[in-house]
């Protein structure tokens, strides 16, 4: 009983701080996010997490960035942005894909469209700005 308590409250921790943060974390991100808080947490207890969260679809993968995987919460369909320079990623709500994109790729594959993900990469403001003052 007392454990699977802890356990909950744990999984609890992990998906609240995957929730409240804009930056799509890495698992090593997270764990670092979470030390304070929660210095019980292991990396290994966040790794298994997030990939039983994927599994339910409570969270997406973005896929790997500069070959980590990175997480978000946000499991709608949204546009991202990742710099190549310094691996943050950013939602560009305002770009959110039309439906007819959806339907156009379902048209186009004869198939079933259950998802999108539209990623656009490229150098961000700050490294940008930092070029050149540099
Ligand atoms: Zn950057
Ligand atoms: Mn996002």
């Amino acid at each position: 009983m007392e454990v699977s308590t802890k356990h909950f409250r744990k999984r609890n921790a992990i998906l609240e701080c995957l929730k409240n943060t804009h930056a799509h974390p890495s698992a090593e991100t997270l764990f670092q996010m979470l030390q304070d808080e929660h210095p019980d947490i292991s990396l290994a207890t966040v790794y298994r997490n997030l990939t039983l969260f994927k599994s339910q679809g409570i969270i997406q993968s973005l896929g790997t960035v500069h070959g980590i995987e990175r997480f978000d919460a946000n499991t709608a369909p949204h546009v991202h942005f990742i710099c190549d320079c310094c691996g943050s990623v950013l939602d560009l709500p305002q770009l959110d894909p039309p439906e007819s994109l959806c339907s156009e790729a379902a048209k186009a594959t004869g198939g079933q469209v259950t998802g999108c993900q539209l990623m656009f990469t490229g150098t961000c403001q700050s490294c940008l700005n930092q070029e050149e003052s540099a």
